[in-house]
């Protein structure tokens, strides 16, 4: 959920600076910069085109923003990737460059908002991407409007990419439907979706952007969940985040969707992982990844 939000926050902002202009204009702008603060990302670990390479396990880099890389045995995966061409300012220098990737078998993109499916970031992937996936209404968007070699799945579909054996799982995220302003078209549920991704080392689950679902707390318990624990409405809240990662208490949760965005007024881009410490249980499970930093995945214990 951005653009509406964002343009909210922006006239607040705009009628916020209006009134002050008329009294204290450099005082009241230079309080606001200095009261805001958010947490950021640690300095990004950069990578190359070893990242993509055949090894013996399966490895993940986190991109910034809710994107990864995913290796396992030489397959590779990029969830989300956004590598520049943003329309906010930028927290993190990106740990590869989009035309610094040499191949991909697969790119999924769980929805259409911009921090998800990054057009100017996947045309700049066309060439090295064997294959995008999404929902129907995205691939219609990377198909038709990009000109992507797409295919588009219905939750609960089941598909594979090399090593990867990947099902299509619900997500609740139809942001727009509550803002007349955000789109002519009355979005689905199933416009956007999460991915649950088994590999030989163990199980993924990318949830997406989503509100909390009875669905997301009846899972089969992932290795590592792809976390967004953003306290916003449209997405699982931090309440809503918590109950999930305490719904699968030994899962590794892998944040993302923070850290990366110079936003500290809207909350999808600006949760603390400090938040999550007191609240989650079993918190050494918490990976706090820099962006580009590898994490091996591993089977936790099942029992
Ligand atoms: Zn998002």
């Amino acid at each position: 959920m951005i653009k509406r939000s964002f343009l909210t926050l922006a006239i607040t902002l705009s009628i916020f600076s209006c009134k002050s202009d008329k009294k204290e204009p450099e005082k009241s702008v230079e309080k606001e910069s200095v009261e805001k603060w958010q947490a950021k990302a640690p300095a990004t670990q950069p990578f190359g085109s070893e990242a993509f390479d055949k090894s013996n396990n399966t490895t993940l880099r986190w991109l910034g923003m809710a994107g990864f890389l995913i290796n396992s045995h030489g397959s590779t995966i990029m969830i989300d990737p956004l590598l520049g061409g943003f329309d906010m300012p930028i927290l993190i220098d990106f740990p590869i460059k989009s035309d610094s990737v040499p191949k991909l078998d697969g790119v999924l993109i769980t929805h259409s908002d911009n921090d998800h499916y990054s057009v100017p970031t996947n045309l700049e992937l066309k060439n090295v991407t064997e294959k995008f996936h999404s929902t129907i209404y995205v691939d219609s968007l990377m198909s038709n409007r990009d000109g992507l070699p797409s295919v588009g799945h219905e939750i609960g579909e089941t598909f594979e990419i090399g090593n990867f054996k990947i099902k299509v799982t619900p997500v609740d995220h139809s942001w727009q439907n509550a803002y007349p302003d955000a789109s002519d078209r009355v979005f689905k549920d199933e416009d956007s979706c999460g991915f649950w991704i088994e590999t030989p080392d163990g199980t993924i689950w990318a949830t997406g952007d989503s509100r909390l679902m009875p669905e997301h707390l009846n899972m089969p318990t992932p290795d590592a969940i792809l976390f967004d624990f953003s306290d916003s409405e449209w997405h699982f809240t931090l309440e809503g985040a918590v109950k999930l990662a305490n719904a699968y208490p030994q899962s590794k949760l892998l944040l993302h969707h923070w850290g990366s965005v110079d936003a500290p007024d809207f909350p999808p881009f600006n949760a603390n992982p400090k938040d999550l410490y007191d609240l989650v249980d079993n918190p050494e499970r918490i990976v706090v990844l820099a962006p580009g930093e590898p994490f091996i995945l591993n089977q936790i214990d099942h029992k």
